[in-house]
């Protein structure tokens, strides 16, 4: 962002090294009795931008047209930009301003480094990205050590053109595709590496129509992402052909309470798996980020009991399980502190191990002896407790 406050809407958030996919008022969203699975009886818990931007560009586009239209529809207002310049998200202080930022929505068209799909190991062979930026307030976000500007979300215009695109990539796999015990996805695209669709399906229509496009390719690929989100209603019934694997993000009580501001309630999230487990989707747990927290065991344990309620006695289950630690780089930690500055979130280098990750950056994950014994217990606690469910891995 330059420093009068414009930002180019256009312009991609830098991103360093790409964080695992996962894996909003801002009011923290206390969750439930894990116990009580059955679908929220209340609707949906749903953002509302406060601001709604787009630029000419996007607006030229079919489906920045539709996004427009579903978000007056909506009853709010989408400001026709001049160009590509968005101004007035700098606030007084730099929490100000990520508040502006978290408060709008820009339709943009994609830039075109990010058509150029890149690998996304240990998840899929190819990420994707249908927008950009996410509106809850995770204390731990991924997102923080890949942004440069203020957190602004960014929907993407062009999605049709993004969709036709894929088929360039069809069996020129490098991760899932390579890997024997998981050649039966196919060549795997991942779609929510830098947002979380569900927190933006209603405003954007766009993983909708991303799951009616794999629905349609008749190929061996499939679509995934992983959300905090449980408002799947509108995909129930959609023509997805099991090409579309839905995994939910979920963590144990204290983490969840404590660190995920504005996403769903857990029980919500394992109420919305068996829905689509049951409308037929693969679906997936993305146990994220995992913290060995004073009584870890018992929570993990409660957790993973909720799981096994969810899906008993879903007909022809397919379950996965991406098992992701937490761990924090110098970047990311700084910028968190900046949006969060009361935070309790452990991210003590003494604490860690430094490692370098795959592109040199550092980053500090827990000992090797923690990790082990972690290890040891999730794998052992989910082949006892969801016995059907399968790890593709563990990082
Ligand atoms: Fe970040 Fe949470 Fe949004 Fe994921 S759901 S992108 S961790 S704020």
């Amino acid at each position: 962002m330059r420093p009068d406050g414009v930002v180019d809407v256009d312009e991609p958030l830098a991103v360093g090294v790409p964080p695992a996919p996962h894996d909003a008022s801002g009011e923290r969203v206390p969750t439930r009795d894990l116990a009580g699975l059955a679908p929220p009886a209340r609707p949906a818990r749903r953002w509302t931008p406060r601001r709604v931007v787009a630029t000419p560009a996007a607006l030229d586009q079919p489906h920045g047209a539709r996004i427009a239209a579903r978000v007056e529809a909506l009853g709010l207002e989408v400001e026709r930009l001049r160009g590509n310049r968005l101004t007035g998200v700098r606030g007084e202080t730099e929490r100000e301003t990520y508040a502006r930022a978290k408060g709008t929505l820009a339709i943009v068209v994609s830039p075109p480094s990010r058509r150029r799909l890149q690998p996304i190991a240990p998840s899929a062979d190819w990420r994707v990205d249908l927008a950009e930026g996410c509106p809850a307030h995770c204390q731990y976000c991924y997102l923080a050590g890949s942004l440069t500007g203020p957190p602004v979300t960014r929907v993407y215009a062009d999605l049709d053109d993004i969709l036709a695109g894929l088929a360039d990539y069809l069996g020129r796999g490098t991760v899932t595709s390579r890997k024997r015990e998981r050649a039966g996805e196919g060549t795997t695209f991942e779609a929510s590496c830098y947002t979380d669709p569900l927190a933006l399906e209603h405003l954007t229509g766009s993983w909708r129509r991303a799951v009616e496009h794999f629905g349609g390719w008749d190929a061996p690929v499939q679509l995934r992402w992983t959300t905090k989100y449980a408002d799947v209603g509108t995909f129930v019934g959609l023509p997805h052909a099991g090409r579309t694997r839905v995994r939910f993000s979920v963590n144990c009580r204290p983490v969840a309470e404590r660190f995920e501001g504005g996403t769903a309630p857990v029980p919500d999230r394992l109420a919305a798996l068996r829905r689509l487990a049951l409308a037929g989707y693969p679906v997936g747990l993305t146990v994220a980020p995992i913290m060995p927290l004073p009584g870890w065991r018992e929570h993990y344990g409660e957790l993973l009991d909720a799981v096994s309620a969810a899906v008993t006695g879903v007909p022809a289950l397919d379950l996965t399980a991406e098992l992701i630690t937490h761990r924090f780089t110098p970047g990311s930690k700084e910028v968190l502190l900046g949006w969060y500055p009361r935070t309790r979130l452990e991210m003590d280098e003494a604490a860690r191990s430094r490692k370098h990750g795959r592109f040199g950056a550092v980053k500090y994950v827990y000992p090797r002896e923690v990790m082990s014994e972690l290890r040891t217990w999730f794998t052992a606690a989910l082949a006892e407790r969801v016995p059907g469910c399968r790890v593709l891995y563990w990082t």
